[in-house]
């Protein structure tokens, strides 16, 4: 699962939350590879530990109740679980930057969005202050916003303005890494696909990497390279987009897209998955997917399934491939 070239590795990351009401397992064991320049979409309903993935990463999960209990976050060649606070600090602002569903929750509604951008390019670069300005001039053009509006405030923008605004924020200080936790949810369909395709654009002209998270199998064909699929705080199947739509293994990935409406096909109802994602708290035996599979068998309700490699770089983990194909 792994090569020379990965920006970010994770390995066995397990991130769990000690509250009175019992531990809340909400990461178990996942594993990871984004390559430099690469873009990795994190998929799964809500619950699945998508959004505690992201936090791990950054090493903000919030320290009580939250705990990273085991692995490592390997970011450029240094195990971000080891790194001091104020190591991570520097990360943070330099090396990987993070997009929020929700844009007013990473902008200031009291400064204007130049001086929001410039502050993180000073942070970065020891310009001055007028060639921070311009250069935040510059980044508001570069995410289509013109540059007259540089000293207005968050409020006068609309939803998809603010968004861009936040994009040009994550890409001020140069990033390696972006992480984009459902960076379109909030906003309307046309826009969305604009965030996205300017976010595409980019990343290719950036060449920064992405973990992209969202539960929207749709995005995910539209910007990802690589895809997980994230259940229950762990990772179901994993692999190129190729395999994930061309080579669907996995029950829970195939009723994901069962739930997608397709203008192509001939059936008129959606199948969605029955049932609901279990209590991270009070997880099942066996395999965590195993009260909604049609396929399960008496195995799958007593032992976890292992994750196997059903083509390179393809991994699957479900009993139907223990001998690595489907059985
Ligand atoms: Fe279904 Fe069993 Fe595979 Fe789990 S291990 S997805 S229950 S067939």
């Amino acid at each position: 699962m792994s090569n020379n070239e990965n920006l970010l590795s994770i390995r066995d990351l397990t991130i769990h939350y000690f509250t009175d009401d019992g531990v809340v397992k909400a990461v178990n064991g996942i594993n990871l590879d984004i390559a430099r320049g690469e873009t990795l979409g994190l998929v799964g309903e809500t619950g699945a530990g998508k959004t505690t993935t992201a936090l791990g990463i950054m090493r903000l999960i919030p320290d009580p109740p939250g705990k990273i209990v085991g692995g490592e976050v390997i970011f450029d060649g240094t195990d971000l679980i080891k790194e001091s606070e104020k190591k991570m600090r520097h990360h943070r602002g330099f090396d990987f930057s993070m997009i929020f569903q929700d844009p007013m929750t990473s902008l200031n509604p009291v400064l204007t969005v130049g001086d929001q951008i410039a502050e993180v390019i000073r942070l970065h670069d020891k310009v001055s202050r007028a060639e921070a300005n311009k250069k935040a001039a510059d980044m508001l053009e570069l995410v289509g916003i013109p540059a007259e509006r540089i000293n207005e405030y968050p409020h006068q923008f609309s939803g998809g303005m603010k968004q861009r605004v936040v994009i040009a924020i994550a890409l001020a200080c140069n990033p390696q890494l972006i992480i984009a936790d459902e960076p379109t949810t909030a906003l309307d369909v046309t826009i969305q696909a604009q965030v996205l395709a300017l976010m595409s654009e980019l990343r290719e002209k950036f060449g920064t990497a992405m973990l992209l998270i969202t539960h929207d199998l749709g995005v995910v064909a539209e910007i990802c390279d690589k895809v997980a699929i994230m259940y229950a705080g762990q990772i179901l199947e994993y692999g190129t987009l190729e395999d994930i739509y061309n080579n669907v293994c996995h029950p829970y990935t195939k009723g994901l897209f069962g739930s997608l409406p397709s203008l192509n096909s001939r059936v008129k109802r959606l199948s969605p998955i029955s049932g609901l994602m279990p209590d991270p708290a009070n997880l099942p035996e066996g395999c965590p997917f195993h009260p909604r599979c049609p396929q399960k068998c008496e195995k799958c309700t007593v032992k976890e399934p292992p994750n196997v490699e059903v083509t390179p770089g393809h991994f699957v983990r479900c009993h139907l491939f223990d001998n690595g194909k489907e059985g």
